[in-house]
């Protein structure tokens, strides 16, 4: 009898521009630190250069290059980011000047990746903090709540991090309910997902702790729980940051990452409260 093939496992983030791909810099740093054997996967479209992705290589990413979905032109035109912004603003934060929501969709590709049995998705604007590979093994579709202001969140997911397992039928699938005539997804890939999955499995809010709770809900925060920590809204990277003081650990953290300066020891880090 022949053995059966091994399990492949990947962890997947996406890139459609240079500001992003410094953000996967970061990421893939960070995965390498926690000793995980699984592949690292960026899916690029060509709107990030050589320049900006082949750094990538050094932590042993796989790029793969991607086209846009195949969407119709009305889709496209209501998603683009100024129709989007007026339809939906955003009142909580501020999105980059380099951020287009239509990019997102593109996340949709990682079910095309069926070489992988199984694939934890994760944002280009995260870092991961210590070893999540038994999320290899979670269902399809695991993923944590939106948590960054109330506890209403918990009602919501946040698409920056979930489990997936590539199927190419799964992906015709999703693709045929996206493009419907007048749909919007007002948040893009997340509205969706949370849609086409409605019974999705709930990871806790560790595996995808969102920047804003540092200052809106301290408490929840603990450096020795925090698995994947999410940058949602303004970037650590941007420029003119309008958070950047309430957010300066966080950011500094990030910029350690990014630079592959000497960490400090993150469970010791000061949570909020301390920290003030
Ligand atoms: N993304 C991208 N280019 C874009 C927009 C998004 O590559 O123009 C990718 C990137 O991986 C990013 C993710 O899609 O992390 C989702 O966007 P973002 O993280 O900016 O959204 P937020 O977490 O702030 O809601
Ligand atoms: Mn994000």
């Amino acid at each position: 009898m022949r053995e059966p093939p091994p399990l492949r496992h990947a962890y997947v983030t996406l890139v459609t521009n240079n500001d992003y791909a410094m953000g996967a810099k970061a990421l893939a740093t960070s995965l390498r630190r926690t000793g995980t054997s699984a592949d690292i996967v960026v899916l690029h479209t060509a709107g990030a250069d050589q320049g900006h992705l082949s750094p990538l290589l050094q932590f042993g990413c796989r790029l793969v290059q991607v086209d846009h979905l195949p969407l119709s032109a009305e889709f496209n035109e209501r998603h683009a980011r100024s129709n989007l912004h007026a339809s939906a603003p955003f009142t909580k934060g501020r999105k980059p000047a380099f951020h287009s929501p239509l990019d997102n969709f593109c996340k949709l590709r990682l079910w095309e990746l069926t070489e992988y049995s199984s694939c934890v998705f994760i944002d280009a604007d995260a870092i991961v903090l210590r070893n999540i590979d038994k999320l290899f093994l979670y269902p399809e579709f695991s993923a944590a709540p939106n948590v960054y202001e109330t506890l209403a969140d918990f009602h919501r997911m946040n698409s920056g991090v979930f489990v997936a397992r590539p199927s190419g039928d799964m992906f015709g699938r999703m693709l045929e309910r996206l493009d419907q005539p007048d749909m919007f997804w007002k948040r893009t890939d997340q509205t969706f997902l949370q849609a086409f999955f409605p019974d999705w499995h709930g990871l806790p809010v560790y595996f995808n702790m969102l920047q804003y709770v540092w200052f809106t809900m301290p408490k929840l925060w603990d450096w020795r729980s925090i698995s994947v920590l999410h940058y949602q809204y303004e970037k650590p990277w941007e420029t003119n940051h309008p958070k950047a003081e309430k957010l300066r650990p966080l950011i500094d953290l990030w910029h350690a990452f990014y630079a592959g300066d000497d960490l400090p020891d993150i469970s010791a880090m000061a949570n909020p409260e301390e920290a003030a």
